[in-house]
C-alpha cells in the first residue's frame, strides 16, 4: 500500500461513503499495471472518473499523457486532489461535478488541442457505472478507447458472446461500437474498504466501422431481453408484428433472444426504424 496516501486518508478522516460506490485502489503498483493496459502516449488526454484519492491518477501521471483531466462528485476529494497533484500545472485539471451529467467530447472539444487522442480510465463507482457506459457509447465518446473497472458480473455482462449466460443487452449496444474485452481480474482485498463482490478491467477498444442506429437497437434488444425466456415471435410483439419484423430479417422465430447474434439484433432494429 502506498503509505503516503493511506495516512493523508487517515489524517484527514477522508473516509469512504458508500453511496459514493467509493472503493480505493492505493497501491501504487497495481495502479502502475492498470494504467499499463491502457495504450497510453505523448498525445493522450486521459479523462479519470471519479479519481477519489488519487492513487490510479497518480499513475496515469507517471504516463506520457499530455493531460489527465478528472471528474468527481465529493468535494472532499476534489479538494485533496488540488492539493495533492498541484505540481503538475496544467497537465492536471479537475473538474468538480456529477460525471453523469458532465460530457467528456465537450470538454475535449472546449481544450481545442491538436493531435488529441482522448481515452477514458477508471475505476467507476458501481452504483452508476453501466450507466455512465451506456452515455458514453450512445455519445460521440463511442469513439474513444477504454479502460474500466467495474464488479466481475458487469465486466462479463459487457464482454459476453451470443449463447453465453451474461450475453444481453449491454453486450450487444457495446458490440455495437466496441471490441470488448476483459483484460485483468482484480480481487476485492486489493480495495480500501474491500466491496463484496470481485471487480474486472475491461478494454473497450472502438470498432474501425460502428453501427449507428443505437436508438433502435435500444428499443429492440428492450423488447427481447425483458422477457428473456421467451421466443422472439413472441417477446417482440411489444415493439410491433414480430413475425412480419422476422420475416423480414430472416431470422428463426422461434430463437430465443441469448442465441441471436448482435447482427441479427441490428437487422431488427433496422427494421423497425424504417431503415
Ligand atoms: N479512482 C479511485 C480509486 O481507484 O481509488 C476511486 C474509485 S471509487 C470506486 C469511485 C469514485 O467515483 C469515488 O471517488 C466517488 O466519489 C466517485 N463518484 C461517484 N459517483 C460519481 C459521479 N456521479 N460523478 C463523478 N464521480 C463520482
Amino acid at each position: 500500500m502506498d503509505n503516503s496516501l493511506s495516512q493523508i486518508l487517515h489524517e484527514n478522516g477522508l473516509f469512504a461513503k458508500k453511496s459514493l460506490g467509493q472503493h480505493f485502489l492505493l497501491d501504487i503498483n497495481l495502479t502502475t499495471k492498470i494504467a499499463k493496459l491502457a495504450d497510453i502516449d505523448e498525445n493522450s488526454i486521459i479523462f479519470e472518473i471519479g479519481p477519489g484519492p488519487g492513487g490510479l491518477t497518480q499513475a496515469l501521471l507517471n504516463s506520457p499523457a499530455k493531460k489527465v483531466i478528472v471528474i468527481e462528485k465529493d468535494e472532499r476529494f476534489a479538494a485533496h486532489l488540488r492539493e495533492y497533484f498541484n505540481g503538475f500545472g496544467d497537465r492536471f485539471q479537475i473538474i468538480e461535478g456529477d460525471a453523469l451529467k458532465i460530457k467528456p467530447h465537450e470538454i475535449l472539444n472546449e481544450l481545442n488541442i491538436p493531435d488529441a487522442k482522448p481515452t477514458i480510465i477508471a475505476n467507476l463507482p458501481y452504483n452508476v457505472g453501466t450507466q455512465m457506459l451506456i452515455n458514453w457509447l450512445l455519445g460521440p465518446e463511442k469513439a474513444w478507447p477504454m479502460t474500466l473497472m467495474f464488479q466481475t458480473e458487469v465486466a462479463m455482462r459487457i464482454s459476453a458472446k451470443t449463447n453465453m449466460q451474461h450475453y444481453g443487452r449491454l453486450a450487444i449496444l457495446t458490440y455495437a461500437c466496441m471490441d470488448a474485452q476483459i483484460a485483468m481480474h482484480v480481487p476485492r482485498l486489493a480495495f480500501t474498504p474491500p466491496p463484496k463482490v470481485e471487480s474486472a478491467i475491461v478494454n473497450l477498444r472502438p470498432k474501425t466501422q460502428i453501427y449507428t442506429n443505437l436508438d433502435a437497437l435500444s428499443k429492440a434488444t428492450a423488447a427481447a431481453f425483458n422477457q428473456r425466456r421467451k421466443m422472439l415471435r413472441s417477446s417482440l410483439n411489444s415493439i410491433g408484428n414480430a413475425a412480419q419484423i422476422l420475416e423480414k430479417a430472416n431470422i428463426d422465430p422461434t430463437i430465443r433472444p441469448e442465441n441471436l447474434d448482435p447482427e441479427g439484433f441490428f437487422k431488427i432494429a433496422d427494421i423497425i426504424s424504417g431503415n
